[in-house]
């Protein structure tokens, strides 16, 4: 599981930073990768990197600024020139659908895959499937914005050969069953429940991505225990009121509020184009003053969210 920011620039496209989109590449978990809004550029972003686009499956959109999502009808049309033919869903606020089908129809752009539309009506669950949870709270933006917390179900435990070996259980395909946690009965009649041969259940890991958003209760919500909390840092140290007045947050805010969730580690984007060089370095020290592991993210930089 691995992010790769393809876009941490805040507003209009800089010479260092486009706008907005980060990828979360899950290949070895489940061969997909989830796009993160999607800012004008993010495909000729994504020509730079191995992502490969027929492998987005799900696109999440925070919010409906352009920065976030004029990319996205130039990455659709291009996903299907690529013989990009799966289905891709885009969740987003409402409107999104909206914005999609006009572009495509307005440019008779045809696509060779269908997409399914999530307008999101409610917080909670948003989506679900055998691998994964993804949840969905309010921010708080100009604009509806949201905020995603994805959570990687549990992995079951290990089988605990070595246990089994010394009850002299054969191998074969009883292993199987045992280490689905069933009762098995062996052919010389014992009797064994399969869960006290499994090992302990390792907790799946937890990504949070946050739209543009001031500080609100939500994101703690969004972000308890997260391995990585992708959190905007518009602004920096003495901006706090400009902050508010632009309904968006400070590094100190993002980094009070990951160390206030117990994040493991904050990654602060969405960067002002002034915040170049030793700026953007001074940005993530007086971050990393209140909580350690804070890092200022640059375009393609890649971030590994390994198992705890
Ligand atoms: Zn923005």
């Amino acid at each position: 599981m691995q992010l790769e920011f393809l876009g941490t620039g805040a507003g209009s496209p800089g010479k260092f930073r486009n706008v907005t989109s980060v990828a979360l590449k899950l290949l070895d978990e489940s061969n997909e990768v989830w796009l993160f809004d999607c800012g004008e550029a993010t495909q000729h972003q994504i020509l730079k990197t191995n992502i490969k686009p027929r492998k987005i499956d799900k696109i999440f959109i925070t919010h409906l600024h352009g920065d976030h999502i004029f990319g996205l009808p130039g990455f659709l049309s291009s996903r299907s020139n690529q013989g990009g033919s799966e289905e891709l869903t885009i969740f987003g606020p409402t409107g999104i659908k909206d914005f999609v089908m006009t572009s495509l129809r307005i440019s008779e752009s045809k696509l060779s895959y269908r997409i399914k539309f999530v307008e999101i009506a409610q917080e909670g669950v948003l989506f679900e499937d055998q691998n994964y949870i993804v949840n969905v709270a309010e921010l708080d933006h100009r604009i509806k914005s949201y905020g995603f917390r994805v959570k990687e179900k549990d992995h079951s435990g290990e089988l605990l050969v070595d246990k089994l070996k010394e009850l002299a259980i054969p191998s074969g395909p009883i292993y199987g069953q045992i280490k689905q946690g069933k009762e098995v009965t062996l052919d010389d009649g014992r009797v064994i429940n399969g869960q006290d041969f499994i090992g302990k259940p390792q907790p799946g890991r937890v990504v949070t991505v946050l739209g543009d958003t001031r500080q609100t209760p939500n994101i703690e919500l969004l972000a308890k225990d997260a391995d990585a909390l992708v959190h905007e840092s518009t602004f920096g140290k003495q901006e706090g009121s400009l902050a508010r007045n632009y309904y968006h947050s400070t590094n100190i805010q993002a980094a009070k509020i990951a160390k206030q969730a117990n994040a493991r580690q904050l990654l602060l984007t969405h960067i002002s184009a002034r915040y170049t060089g030793k700026l953007s370095k001074q940005l993530e020290s007086d971050a990393k003053e209140i909580f350690s592991n804070s890092k200022v993210v640059r375009d393609f930089d890649i971030i590994d969210i390994p198992l705890p």
